[in-house]
């Protein structure tokens, strides 16, 4: 076992092998860490904002336990869970897993290609959720991250599964990684749990940036095929690694 197995993981099931627990310590150690982020780009107060990644090679995911404060996140409290979205027996849970477990967990069953999620109440993204209107594609940056407008999820009480379907419902066959769900807030999907979050950061960025152009006057669109090229410009030959969208 690494020293990063003994640090993250409090206890491990009986025959788990040291190829399993060492990739839940990493996710665990992830999700602890890129909660970080969210806390450090302003998008979360209080105890508020998930991430989550599914642990490579196992039917598990991690995710930020419920009502502990950012300031008190380790790599050991964060809650390994089955994909039905329940703490997973043997891993040492100390804490019920987030309130938002269900809408991730539904999420992962149904997009094999998302590995993170990631919600938040940032401030500028989810006023235009409580308008129930899209992000409209104004500036190339968006293009190149979202390949065109930022679309509106139906509005959902949490606690069962609607969230999470309309989570896949909007985002399926859609190239933005981010969903504002009505009157609620942003989810965002990513081949991993920092893509999920860049998506996250990008996300309130544009729509801080269209909101105050919104402000001095008229947005004006960017052709759709210029989308297009931003976009495939972005996923396919910008930097040593794709970035962006899941296809
Ligand atoms: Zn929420």
């Amino acid at each position: 076992m690494t020293d990063a197995t003994a640090s993250a993981n409090p206890a491990t099931p009986d025959g788990t092998t040291d190829e399993t627990a060492a990739a839940v310590a990493r996710a665990r150690e992830r999700v602890a860490s890129l909660h970080g982020e969210l806390v450090r780009y302003g998008l979360v107060i209080w105890t508020g904002g998930n991430v989550s990644e599914r642990v490579p090679g196992t039917d598990l995911f991690v995710i930020k336990p419920s009502g502990v404060s950012s300031d008190d996140l380790t790599p050991a409290n964060q809650v390994v869970c089955t994909l039905d979205g329940v703490p997973a027996e043997g891993w040492g849970n100390a804490h019920g897993p987030s309130s938002d477990t269900a809408a991730h967990a539904y999420v992962y069953r149904n997009m094999p290609e998302v590995n993170g999620v990631v919600h938040t109440h940032s401030t500028y993204a989810t006023a235009w959720a409580a308008r129930a209107e899209e992000i409209p594609c104004v500036i190339t940056a968006m293009a190149d991250e979202f390949g065109g407008p930022i679309p509106v999820g139906p509005f959902a009480i949490i606690g069962d599964d609607t969230i999470g379907r309309g989570i896949v419902e909007t985002l399926s066959g859609h190239r933005s990684r981010a969903v504002l769900m009505q009157n609620h807030g942003v989810f965002t999907i990513g081949k991993d749990a920092k893509d999920a979050v860049k998506a996250a950061v990008m996300c309130e960025d544009v729509a801080r940036t269209v909101h105050i152009a919104k402000q001095g006057g008229e947005l004006v669109p960017i052709a759709p095929e210029n989308i297009d090229r931003l976009f495939d410009r972005y996923q396919n030959v910008y930097g040593q690694n794709p970035e962006g969208a899941m296809r």
